[in-house]
């Protein structure tokens, strides 16, 4: 059986701390040195992998995220990052041409459900959504990945979707507009 694609969790540490997290890694020590990450690459193309998907903890604060990125550009893999937005605002300054998929973590259109999830402080929708669309003028596409949780489940996302797809400028979604209010947040 040929492997085509595979998910690279990179880098263990990660700026947020969301409660329903399962990439802890306990067993994981440290992440690979650069040389042999770079070995891991030339082996997963020569056995056949052709799309390298970067997740985390959250891949853009790797040191060395972006030697790591242009490498698998370079070998000819279709490239995805996962990612809560840290520093990708850098990555799309630089090496935008590096990548063909952004996979945003969003799992709520409202600013509040977020910050109870554990992602961020109340600003997390309105982040994402602007680099969603600086990955969109970048020629990046985009998708979202969402974990849907006991505090979420009854949300109508159909709106924020929308909105990532589109350019924004009607100005019509709001972050903080509760598509689904009322619920109390007992975990996720
Ligand atoms: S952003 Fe991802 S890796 Fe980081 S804590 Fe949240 S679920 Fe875990």
């Amino acid at each position: 059986m040929k492997i085509v694609a595979v998910n690279y969790h990179i880098y263990k540490p990660c700026n947020l701390r969301c409660r329903f997290c399962f990439a802890t890694f306990r067993d994981v020590r440290e992440s690979l040195a650069v040389d042999d990450a770079f070995r891991l690459l030339r082996l997963l193309r020569d056995a056949g992998c052709k799309k390298l998907t970067f997740a985390g903890g959250e891949p853009t604060l790797h040191p060395r995220f972006g030697e790591i990125l242009a490498e698998a550009r370079r070998l000819g893999f279709v490239t995805c990052v996962i990612t809560n937005g840290a520093r990708l605002a850098n990555i799309l300054d630089g090496q935008a041409s590096d990548l063909d998929w952004l996979g945003f973590s969003i799992d709520s259109a409202r600013e509040e459900a977020q910050a109870a999830l554990g992602r961020g402080s109340g600003a997390y929708v309105q982040k994402v959504l602007a680099l969603v669309d600086e990955a969109r003028r970048r020629g990046v596409r985009i998708k979202l990945n969402t974990v849907v949780t006991r505090l979420t489940w009854e949300e109508d996302m159909s709106e924020l979707v929308r909105r990532a797809y589109s350019d924004g400028r009607d100005g019509s979604f709001r972050s903080d507009a509760t598509a689904q209010s009322g619920v109390t947040w007992t975990g996720a």
